[in-house]
């Protein structure tokens, strides 16, 4: 049982004494070797002016119970326990937030027990007590007189909760985890696919080292200096990283798309701020490791309250860094191998990080926070691993070695999956490479369906990383080259020169095949540094072309950078996002005044639009007079025909692609298309995410559709798919379909029927 203090100085003023215990803290640890839990409490007691102070651990089922106190009554203690949520205690475990109430019985979330004998304290400060990442319990001091904690005293029993941190698992109040005997039961974390695939294998955790550290310091200078140091020192490793790039990068295409991804971390290690707040809690008395895991818990709480995508994936950076910080300081602590075939859970994973892990051979990953245009999903999808994102409280449950499932094509996370459940995945794994064994067969073969129809398979990319890809999968070409991606991964847009660098590099691999350029499509949920929007829809807001309309000299340095890009080759170069004829008309007179200036003049100028707005579609005789070709963009379509978010996990699945509004939409534009220009036609193709899945391609194709574009892992199996189409028999099979399915949500089942019986793979 753990013993508990109090400090009761009746006669005295509530005058706290500042610093004094952490240095009596230190005396206690030197003395001791080791800090002895009761005695530990007995100093706090002794040195805090408080009338309570106890501690709640978190128990199994998420609980937290009354530990150990000194002024409630002793009877409550092993029997007062609250909900994590229920009470101030439970609100401060639930949100990892410090709760500093003058008035705590009158706080809304305040739950009464009577059995404590708490009645006459109205002043309350609850401080989780967190351990690598988790929260293990709270620490709660109470006064009569109502008042509120100054910072000093709040810095001081952060240090104290640190060292319960380390303290309670010893002590046996605690084993680390918080899931008890919930700890050997499956568990199922629905998310969002980050990438596709499946792996299967042992859990490893992200997080700092877990290594003993030492928490106390006497001498702040050194510690400043130790701190200078180890930011050194992991200044050196970044550069490190950065200059050597990727571990398997075999060319210069992909150092240089890791370098971009790398890059926005410069700026990020050169904000100082962070290392203010470490330098500061150092001065306080703490060990240098100490302050940076104290700063690394306020970044996590920060973390929780912040929703804009780009700021998280700020934070995410710093935390990061902090984490490097921290192995910088505890020395070159050996990294414990990794179980082979490891997946790898995270709260949270900047780029860097990822790199390392990979080269440590880990075959899959979940990130219970990931945004989809976070640099850790870039770099996922451009290193082919299975990931899945906002598999939320998967960290609470986990404990390293468990066995996991990344079933990223579903989104979800399987911890200890029943024995059958595993099987089931490592037989989609073995079919899988047996599969892509047989794919790579197909690799030179031209993409075209059983009855010799040609179906052109592109590229959906947007990082020189992924360049090599187009030899890897035998692409036709790059059907969407999402430019902003690699702005967003440098932080800025980059100027004029660089900017043609990188579109010089796109055409050069390409070498030869198409390649459409979109124009930056920024804003919604890919915002550079300072743009932080207000708008209450910013999918729906100033966004992509619209910002570049308003801001005519950043797109046109974009199309001169494309145009001196292109260096005399042939240059496509498509809209984002356009809703009217006259936007299309705007950008592209833009356009064709770059094009005057630059010599050598491309070969070939194609100017093309994005099919995303549905208001296109009542203009699009007209669109089709002027625009070159179209690009469906079915994500965003998708989303404004059937208002609904595309970034709403709640959402996802409940409207189908493979609905008659969608395929009628699709078959007007198609027949459009080849009536214009007086019968000689509009190329259309189709670069949303459906292109990729294959009951999707299936009916696209059955639709007319002869382009698709998609992400590199689904060329092959699309490929192998339409193999096996005989386009002949299904076109009216999908009409008939069609004409009886009116009124129906989806027509997936039918479809898929067919396709079975057929012996199409879907
Ligand atoms: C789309 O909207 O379908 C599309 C391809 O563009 P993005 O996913 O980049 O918005
Ligand atoms: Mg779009």
């Amino acid at each position: 049982m753990l013993c508990i203090a109090l400090s009761r100085f009746p006669g005295e003023a509530n005058v706290p004494s500042p610093r004094r215990l952490l240095s009596r803290l230190r005396d206690l640890r030197a003395s001791s070797g080791s800090t002895p839990l009761p005695e530990l409490i007995h100093l706090v007691a002794g040195e805090l002016v408080s009338e309570v102070c106890s501690v709640y651990v978190q128990k199994p089922g998420d609980i937290l119970e009354l530990t150990a106190t000194e002024g409630l009554n002793q009877t409550a203690v092993g029997h007062t326990r609250l909900r994590v949520g229920e009470g101030i205690v439970g609100l401060a475990a639930a949100t990892g937030a410090v709760l500093n109430l003058p008035d705590a019985q009158n706080h809304p979330a305040f739950a009464y027990r009577p059995e404590t004998g708490e009645d006459p304290y109205a002043s309350m400060i609850a401080v989780p007590v967190r351990r690598g990442g988790r929260t293990l319990g709270v620490l709660v001091v109470q006064n009569r007189a109502p008042r509120r904690y100054t910072e000093e005293e709040v810095d001081e029993l952060e240090t104290v909760a640190m060292l319960l941190g380390e303290l309670l698992p010893a002590s046996g109040a605690t084993n680390g985890g918080t899931e008890g005997v919930g700890g050997t039961v499956p568990r199922v974390f629905a998310g969002t696919p980050l990438t596709s695939g499946v792996a299967v294998g042992p859990v490893v955790l992200h997080g700092p080292p877990r290594v003993p550290i030492r928490l106390l310091a006497d001498d702040p200078g050194t510690e400043q200096r130790r701190l200078h140091d180890a930011m050194e020192h992991m200044q050196r490793g970044l550069d490190a990283l950065i200059e050597t790039g990727v571990p398997q990068a075999n060319n210069a295409a992909d150092a240089n798309a890791t370098r971009e991804v790398l890059e926005a971390y410069r700026l990020v290690a050169a904000d100082a701020g962070w290392v203010r707040r470490v330098d500061e809690v150092i001065r306080g008395g703490v060990a240098a490791e100490a302050a940076v895991q104290r700063v690394l818990g306020e970044l996590h709480h920060r973390m929780r309250r912040i929703s804009d995508p780009y700021l998280r994936e700020r934070l995410a950076d710093i935390e990061d860094l902090a984490g490097r910080l921290l192995s910088a300081l505890l020395g070159d602590v050996p990294k414990p191998d990794i179980p082979p075939g490891a997946i790898l859970l995270a709260r949270r994973l900047g780029a860097a990080e990822l790199l390392d892990w990979h080269s440590r051979g880990i075959v899959g990953i979940a990130v219970e926070e990931a945004s989809p245009s976070g640099h850790a999903a870039i770099l996922a999808r451009a290193l082919g691993l299975p990931a899945v994102g906002g598999t939320r409280g998967m960290l609470d449950t986990a404990e390293p070695g468990n066995e996991a499932v990344i079933d990223a094509d579903d989104g979800q996370l399987v911890l200890r999956p029943e024995a059958e459940v595993r099987q089931v995945y490592l037989r989609a794994i073995e079919s899988q490479t047996a599969q892509h064994a047989g794919w790579a067969v197909l690799r030179d073969r031209p993409g075209r369906t059983a009855d010799g129809q040609p179906v052109k398979l592109m590229l959906n990319v947007g990082l020189s990383l992924e360049l090599a890809q187009l030899n890897t999968v035998g692409a036709d070409g790059i059907g969407l080259f999402r430019t902003e991606i690699a702005m967003l991964a440098r932080g800025a847009v980059a100027d004029v020169p660089e900017q043609a660098a990188i579109y010089s590099r796109v055409l050069d691999s390409a070498a030869g095949r198409p390649v459409l350029f979109r124009t930056l499509d920024l804003g919604a949920d890919k915002l550079l540094p300072g743009t932080v929007t207000q708008e209450d829809n910013p999918a729906m807001g100033w966004r992509s072309l619209r910002i570049g309309l308003d801001r005519p000299a950043l797109l046109r340095r974009q199309l001169r950078a494309l145009l001196l890009a292109a260096g005399g080759r042939k240059l496509s170069v498509m809209f984002p996002m356009v809703a009217t004829v006259s936007e299309f008309r705007a950008a592209r007179t833009l356009l064709l005044a770059e094009a005057r200036r630059v010599r050598p003049a491309p070969e070939q100028l194609e100017i093309g639009t994005m099919l995303e707005v549905p208001a296109l579609m009542w203009q699009l005789s007209e669109l089709l007079k002027e625009a070159d070709f179209i690009s469906i963009g079915s994500n965003d379509l998708m989303q404004f025909l059937y208002a609904a978010d595309r970034g709403t996990s709640s959402l996802y699945g409940r409207y189908d692609l493979l609905s008659e509004p969608v395929l009628d939409l699709l078959d007007q534009v198609l027949k459009t298309a080849r009536a214009a220009r007086g019968g000689t036609g509009v190329p259309v193709s189709l670069c949303g995410e459906a292109a990729s899945r294959p009951l999707e391609a299936l009916t696209l194709v059955g639709l007319g559709l002869t382009t698709l574009s998609m992400p590199a892992a689904s060329v092959l199996p699309i490929k192998a798919l339409l193999a096996q189409l005989d386009l002949t028999a299904f076109r009216p099979v999908l009409a008939a379909i069609r004409r009886g399915g009116a009124g129906m949500a989806s027509l997936r089942e039918p479809i898929a029927v067919w396709a079975r019986e057929h012996g199409i793979p879907v």
